[in-house]
């Protein structure tokens, strides 16, 4: 019976899984527990514990590893100052005492859980985790969650622990494919899953594995899982790859992809993790239904801020804002549009079999754009449209690489995010990003890095900030020897925004006897700094000896540009300074290697 199947078997399984490498012992060892543990073919309550991120029966836990380090530290009453408590809010940087284990949370909690769970199994069940589960999801306070993980640590161990605050933050670790778990279950599991995103449906409709599911079809109401859009390098590629084909070339939006199904009056928004975003139902589902003129139809594209004073749209990140100011009735110059780039579903058939060339003509009989509101993005229609002459398009069959390559250029400029390419012949397909779909853009810095930089230099502000240091020159450290403090320093970028007045008072005093003018063009900046010849972002004074100057944590939208202006390879579009770092000192600069090494992991798809 697997809901009365203890919890420590699937641990087990988890231990045994992420430690063995071959992925055919994983598989077998994974149908062994399936056939040994789950004899009543209920397989729903165990599945959706080894793939946490695909189960939407739970709503969210609303927890993220700070809170849970709160839950944790009150659910075991520990003092806030101890060295435990702040190993678990520290868990990124390290606390007190700093252990290999730093960054990763579930281990960092395990430490600590283990110096007061005994090592003895509670007997926690399947069934009784998944109540614990539920009733996490559902408390609305902070109180509640910390009762629940009172309950779960008086029931299991350290181990264990480990175990569920992974099933928490959706993310096993088990080196075990999503692909490869459907594929043991059921050879139809993964098709079926796509199409309805639907873990429960797809466990109880497969129990049986030698029994082959007919393929099923979208339907509307259902979430499906998104086409996708392979990445490439430049433009040349992606032209190569599509070599022979028609192509439509797309500027890629920065939203949230969001897929509309409309049935009568009945809406959905749902999200890339096909979440149901019912907050764009009321700034939405008015004019969806006033200008799609199909009772059943399901829209793929994504959803964005339009911002009515500039006639352009908002930068991510503000559509959850922009949506409850709409539900609260707030006006304002910003407001919620959706820019359908396909069709997948019109009247009562699913046209995803169909090409884009088709499902274009399809989308443009369905929906009349209505102007930074509901847009379709279809070469010489919809957002094109009213584009005036000598802006760019956002959308167009393209001929040559060379108007892919210019279109991208053109975007990057306008602080888009990129481009799509498209083969117009292709079929829409669940999950599929094999290259009917190729995304350019450009690189990236994992948004949630800490850019700890130093300031060499300052440039004289206007305005309030006249006569005085406004804004800085920072840069990255040349990697030193071991145990030695670098000796030189890369220029990066210039940052100004993020500090409050007084903040930026402060800083400006501190460095004060410590700026030397750069007063003739001839005149070569102090020796430790490295800086290109570009005069453009020369600041007007240096920072005269690196030793007294100031580590600023820097963020930025996250987009690296390719730097010609400063001496480092990359520079950041947007930087902002997040704070100062008085606390840090000069030499622990981040170097110019590290955060090479980090853009590059960070554009893995
Ligand atoms: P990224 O972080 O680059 O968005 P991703 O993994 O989320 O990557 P990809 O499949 O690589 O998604 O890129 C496609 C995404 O780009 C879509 O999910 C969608 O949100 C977004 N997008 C923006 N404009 C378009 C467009 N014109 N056509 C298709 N996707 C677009």
């Amino acid at each position: 019976m697997t809901e009365q199947t203890k919890f420590s078997v699937l641990c087990s399984l988890f231990t045994w899984t992420q430690r063995t490498k071959s992925s055919f012992k994983k598989r077998s060892k994974f149908r062994k527990f399936l056939d040994s543990f789950c004899t009543d073919r209920n397989f729903f309550p165990a599945i959706r514990l080894i793939l946490p991120n695909l189960d939407r029966e739970r709503g969210t836990y609303g927890l993220k590893e700070h809170v849970l380090a709160t839950c944790l530290i009150d659910a075991l009453a520990i003092s806030k100052d101890s060295d435990d408590a702040v190993r678990l809010i520290n868990w990124r940087k390290g606390g007190a005492k700093t252990g290999s284990n730093v960054g990763n949370f579930a281990l960092v909690a395990t430490e600590v859980l283990q110096r007061r769970q005994g090592t003895a199994s509670g007997g926690l069940t399947i069934k009784e985790l998944n109540d614990l589960l539920d009733q996490l999801s559902s408390s609305e306070n902070r109180a509640e969650k910390t009762l629940v993980f009172s309950t779960l640590i008086q029931k299991t161990n350290a181990q264990e622990m480990k175990w569920i605050i992974m099933i928490i933050l959706k993310d096993l670790k088990l080196g075990f494919s999503e692909k490869s778990i459907f594929h043991e279950f059921h050879p139809d599991a993964e098709d079926l899953f796509n199409v309805t995103c639907d873990l429960k449906l797809v466990c109880e409709k497969l129990r049986d594995r030698n029994q082959r599911h007919k393929r099923q079809d979208i339907e509307v109401g259902k979430a499906v899982r998104p086409q996708l859009a392979k990445r490439v390098a430049n433009a040349t590629e992606a032209w190569k790859k599509l070599h022979g084909k028609e192509v439509v070339v797309e500027c890629k939006f920065d939203g949230d992809r969001i897929q509309i199904h409309k049935n009568g009056t009945e809406m959905h928004y749902f999200s890339r993790n096909f979440l149901d975003h019912s907050e764009y139902a009321h700034a939405m589902s008015e004019i969806i239904t006033q200008n799609i003129i199909v009772d059943r139809c399901i829209l793929d594209g994504e959803m964005l801020v339009w911002d009515t004073f500039l006639n352009r749209f908002a930068e991510f990140g503000s559509n959850q804002e922009i949506a409850k100011a709409a539900r609260d009735g707030l006006d304002g110059d910003r407001q919620l549009c959706y820019v359908a780039f396909d069709i997948l579903y019109f009247g009562d058939t699913s046209v995803i079999h169909q090409t884009l060339k088709e499902r274009h003509e399809i989308l443009r009989k369905v929906l009349r754009p209505v102007k930074g509101r509901l847009e379709i993005l279809i070469p010489n229609d919809g957002l094109n449209s009213h584009r005036s002459a000598g802006e760019p398009r956002w959308s167009f069959i393209a001929h040559n690489v060379d108007e892919v390559e210019r279109f991208f250029k053109e975007t990057i400029e306008n602080r888009d995010e990129g481009i799509v390419v498209k083969d117009l012949s292709s079929k829409w397909e669940p999950s599929d990003r094999s290259g009917k779909w190729l995304k350019l853009k450009p690189e990236y810095v994992h948004p949630s890095s800490d850019l700890d930089v130093l300031i060499i230099g300052g440039y004289y502000g206007s305005g309030r900030h006249g006569g005085e240091v406004a804004q800085f020159l920072v840069g990255l450290a040349e990697r030193p020897s071991p145990n030695t403090h670098p000796k030189r320093f890369v220029s990066f970028c210039r940052v100004g925004t993020g500090l409050s007045d007084d903040e930026l008072d402060a800083l400006v005093t501190k460095l004060k006897p410590y700026f030397r003018k750069y007063e003739h063009p001839k005149k070569r900046p102090p020796s430790f700094y490295q800086v290109t010849n570009h005069s453009k972002e020369r600041p007007d004074v240096w920072v005269d000896s690196p030793e007294k100057s100031v580590i600023l944590s820097i963020t930025s939208d996250i987009r690296t540009i390719d730097s010609e202006v400063f001496a480092a390879p990359y520079s950041l579009r947007f930087p902002r300074i997040d704070r100062v770092r008085y606390d840090k000192p000069w030499s622990e600069c981040l170097d110019l290697q590290s955060f090479i090494e980090l853009v590059h992991s960070s554009n893995g798809t």
